[in-house]
């Protein structure tokens, strides 16, 4: 997929149109400190090219991305005094993606720093294994043959609207 255009601030801090503390840097991928962090050291691993998310990035990219990440940690975790890392990617708005441009947080964490990613969620039931087994199926079924997915929705939705 092609890179998207239109306004994006990092877009601007990759063509130096702003002010960016940047901790690493080549032709495929730049690294910044976060403007607002959760704790010091708080990265942001960035492709230079703008795509949304990971699935619009071609692979070398994406596999270069995350190379840049596991090379930054040690290195972050030192300068930031930190013991451990959450490793972040927001995808899509729904899933808190403020900024469109993919980025990969690198998040410094010490024991009770307050900030929290609570998995398994608070409250979240856990499904009957059929459930389990059912939604495994149908991920696998998809990878091998996304288009007779697509076919069989459109026959639904057809028969349904002959209903
Ligand atoms: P997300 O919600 O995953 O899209 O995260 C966007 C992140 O970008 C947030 O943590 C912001 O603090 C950060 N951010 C927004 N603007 C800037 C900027 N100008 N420089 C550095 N970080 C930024
Ligand atoms: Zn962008």
């Amino acid at each position: 997929m092609a890179p998207s255009s239109g306004h994006c601030i990092f877009c601007d801090l990759i063509q130096g149109a702003g002010e960016v503390s940047i901790c690493y840097e080549d032709a495929t991928a730049i690294a910044f400190l976060d403007i607002q962090p959760v704790n010091a050291g708080h990265v942001l691993v960035v492709p230079r090219e703008h795509y949304e998310v990971l699935q619009d990035i071609p692979a070398h990219v994406g596999t270069h991305l995350y190379q840049v990440a596991t090379r930054l940690i040690p290195s972050v975790q030192t300068a930031s005094g930190a013991t451990d890392m959450n490793i972040v990617v927001n995808s899509g708005a729904a899933a808190g993606q403020n900024v469109m441009h993919y980025h990969i947080h690198l998040i410094p964490r010490v024991q009770g720093d307050g900030f929290d990613v609570p998995l398994p969620f608070p409250g979240s039931p856990m499904p009957h294994r059929e459930q389990l087994d059912a939604m495994a199926a149908r991920i696998g079924s998809l990878l091998r043959d996304p288009l007779s997915d697509r076919e069989m929705k459109k026959e639904r939705r057809r028969a349904s609207d002959l209903e």
